[in-house]
């Protein structure tokens, strides 16, 4: 399932990323553009402009929560997707581009001493070059939809 965000849910947009679902999010003012842009790329929408206009073959899903965590349960409610563990932390939050594994020997000059130190397993972006590991960059995705289940 793919998705496009309207410029309002930049963070949900972020988490999505995080948790392995592709996540495209546009700062596009025009509903027409967007629209254009979801049937171009298959995308269901999600949004929080109530006046996207109906369009037909585009899937628009309209959220009504305020804050991150409850925008987030109310995506995966609606969407019917279960966070699982096995597709989390492999796309860039930034891009939303997956993420590919690298030797760790490969990215010594480029994190924190401690972090090398301290991490076995790294990944890096393909288009920007950021570097990922099971740590800061992630936060703490795990505790949030721990608290979103409850
Ligand atoms: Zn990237």
């Amino acid at each position: 399932m793919k998705l496009l965000l309207t410029r309002e849910l930049g963070r949900l947009a972020r988490w999505l990323r995080i948790m392995g679902f592709d996540s495209e999010y546009t700062r596009q003012n025009n509903n027409a553009s967007v629209l254009m842009q979801a049937l171009r790329e298959d995308r269901t929408i999600l949004t929080r402009n109530h006046h996207l206009p109906a369009s037909r073959g585009i899937k628009i899903l309209v959220l009504e929560q305020e804050t991150i965590k409850e925008q987030l349960g109310e995506t995966l409610r609606l969407l019917r997707i279960d966070p699982g563990q096995e597709r989390m932390f492999t796309r860039c939050t930034i891009c939303n581009k997956e993420l590919t594994a690298v030797a760790k020997e490969s990215v010594k000059d480029k994190v924190p001493e401690y972090v090398f130190s301290t991490q076995e397993d790294f990944y890096s972006c393909g288009t920007c070059g950021r570097i990922y590991w099971h740590g800061t960059h992630w936060g703490n995705v795990r505790q949030l939809l721990d608290s979103i289940k409850e």
